[in-house]
């Protein structure tokens, strides 16, 4: 027998060994890719395709932007009596609590009742109109009184203050996409920082990151930066 003879299946052995690792490193390479994959996409998306609420809850003030939830003051209002109103439809009248935050009609009971009382999103445009038309309104907040005057019902509302003194109030909806930016004007001779014009809503888009307008508020370029966080 030659050599070469003995160590034929020698080398078989060995070439077979060969082939079995390098598909189990193909193998093991696979896996860990997939479960990388499976880590990062489904949190961000639920099953019907839309944001899920880890990413859309906004980010501490570690980021940066001090940013707390934008609420109604409203059991400033407990004691109002309820109040029946006449609707904009001929005969029907509504009947508006502002001590329970409810009002009979239908876009109340079907997309607002499940908001938490102080939310701005539980707002039917009647409650909005009363809360407004109370005296005790009348000392809020200017951006505040713009959220509940817009009568948007996005799901979530922040107030965000800016490094140079601005404050912004934002709502957006999971999934949908145009948020709320509630800024205020800028007045002749203001340059920076708080202005103090009217109040107003802008729409940005979420997707796209920009103004629905070419310009957005006074200050948009540092708003920009804050909401693709917050709404990232
Ligand atoms: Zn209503």
């Amino acid at each position: 027998m030659k050599p070469t003879q003995e160590l034929r299946p020698v080398i078989y052995v060995l070439v077979a060994l060969g082939l079995l690792i390098i598909g189990l490193i193909a193998f093991l390479r696979r896996r860990s890719q997939n479960r990388n994959r499976s880590k990062s996409a489904p949190r961000s998306r639920d099953k019907h395709g839309t944001q899920s609420v880890e990413t859309i809850l906004p980010p501490s003030s570690s980021e940066g932007f001090p940013v707390e939830p934008c609420l109604t003051p409203i059991l400033e209002l407990a004691a109002v009596p309820p109040r029946r109103i006449r609707s904009s439809l001929p005969g029907v009248f509504h009947e508006v609590n502002l001590a329970s935050v409810t009002c009979s009609c239908e876009t109340f009971r079907n997309e607002c009742s499940t908001h938490p009382k102080d939310s701005p999103a539980r707002l039917c445009r009647h409650l909005s109109r009363e809360i407004l038309r109370s005296p005790q309104s009348a000392q809020w907040d200017e951006l505040l009184k713009a959220v509940i005057s817009e009568n948007s019902r996005k799901e979530q509302y922040v107030i965000v203050r800016l490094t140079r003194g601005g404050v912004v109030a934002v709502g957006w909806s999971r999934g949908q996409p145009w948020a709320d930016v509630f800024a205020r004007k800028r007045r002749p001779g203001e340059r920076e920082g708080r202005f103090t014009g009217k109040s107003e809503c802008f729409g940005f888009s979420t997707k796209e990151s920009r103004w629905s307008y070419k310009d957005g508020p006074p200050g948009a370029y540092e708003i920009r930066e804050v909401l693709t966080r917050i709404l990232r």
